[in-house]
C-alpha cells in the first residue's frame, strides 16, 4: 500500500510505453530495453565507428551503443537528459552502455572514462554535464574511475547542428585541451560522448588526451550514432 501510494507522488511509468514499472524495473520496462536499436559495434573489430578515426588519430577502439534515429524511444530518452534535466535517464543509459562495453574484448583495459566536457556555459544552463553523468553511470558496471576533469574546453565552439561536415572538422581542432598532471604510467583512457556524427568532437578529444603523456592509450564510446 506505501508503494502504491507513493507511487501517485512518484510515478514509476516506462519512458518508452508509459506502462507501469515492476520493482525491478528503471525507467524502460524489459520489453522497451530490448527494443532499442543497439549497433553490436563491441564485438566487431574495425566496425563503423572506428572506421571514422582511420587516418586522422591512433584510436585503439571505438564503439557506439546504438543507432540514433530521428524518432523512437532512444531519441526520446536522450531529448529528456539533455533538455529536462533528467539526470537519472542518463545514468541509466550509462549503465546500460557499460553492460554493452562489457561484450566487447577490450574492455578490461581501460584505465578510467574522460567525458567529452561541455561547455562552461552550457554546463551551467542545463546543471550537469551528460557526457559525464553517462560515464558514471558507465562506471558502475566497468569497475574503474572517472576522471570528469580530463579534458577541458579551451575555447567557445558554436553549436554544430547546423554546420557542414568540413565546417564541423574545423570547427572543433583545437578546442579541448588536458586539464589534468602529465601522466607517466601507460593508461588507456576511454573517452565518453553521447552521440557521434561525424567523429570530429572525439578526434579531436582523443587528440587531447594523447597530449597528456608519452605512452597513453585513447579509445572512444559514444551512447549513439547516426544509422
Ligand atoms: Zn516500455
Amino acid at each position: 500500500m506505501l508503494q502504491s501510494f507513493l507511487h501517485l507522488f512518484y510515478p514509476h511509468a516506462c519512458e518508452g510505453c508509459g506502462q507501469e514499472l515492476s520493482s525491478t524495473e528503471k525507467i524502460l520496462c524489459i520489453s522497451c530495453s530490448l527494443q532499442l536499436p543497439a549497433t553490436g559495434f563491441q564485438k566487431i573489430a574495425d566496425n563503423p565507428a572506428e572506421k571514422k578515426f582511420w587516418g586522422r588519430v591512433p584510436m585503439q577502439h571505438a564503439m557506439a551503443g546504438y543507432y540514433f534515429y530521428k524518432q523512437g524511444v532512444l531519441q526520446n530518452l536522450i531529448h529528456s537528459f539533455k533538455y529536462k534535466k533528467r539526470e537519472d535517464v542518463a545514468i541509466f543509459l550509462g549503465r546500460q552502455l557499460g553492460l554493452l562495453l562489457r561484450e566487447s574484448a577490450w574492455w578490461k583495459e581501460i584505465t578510467a572514462l574522460v567525458p567529452v566536457p561541455l561547455h562552461a556555459a552550457k554546463a551551467r544552463h542545463r546543471g550537469y554535464n551528460q557526457a559525464a553523468l553517462l560515464a558514471e553511470g558507465m562506471a558502475g558496471v566497468l569497475e574503474c574511475n572517472v576522471w570528469a576533469d580530463g579534458l577541458k574546453r579551451t575555447a567557445f565552439s558554436e553549436t554544430q547542428t547546423r554546420k557542414s561536415r568540413t565546417d564541423r572538422w574545423t570547427n572543433v581542432e583545437n578546442i579541448f585541451a588536458w586539464n589534468r598532471h602529465e601522466l607517466k604510467s601507460s593508461p588507456h583512457l576511454l573517452v565518453v560522448d553521447d552521440v557521434m556524427t561525424t567523429g570530429a568532437t572525439l578526434e579531436a578529444c582523443a587528440q587531447a588526451v594523447l597530449q597528456a603523456g608519452n605512452n597513453v592509450k585513447v579509445s572512444a564510446c559514444a551512447l549513439a550514432c547516426a544509422a
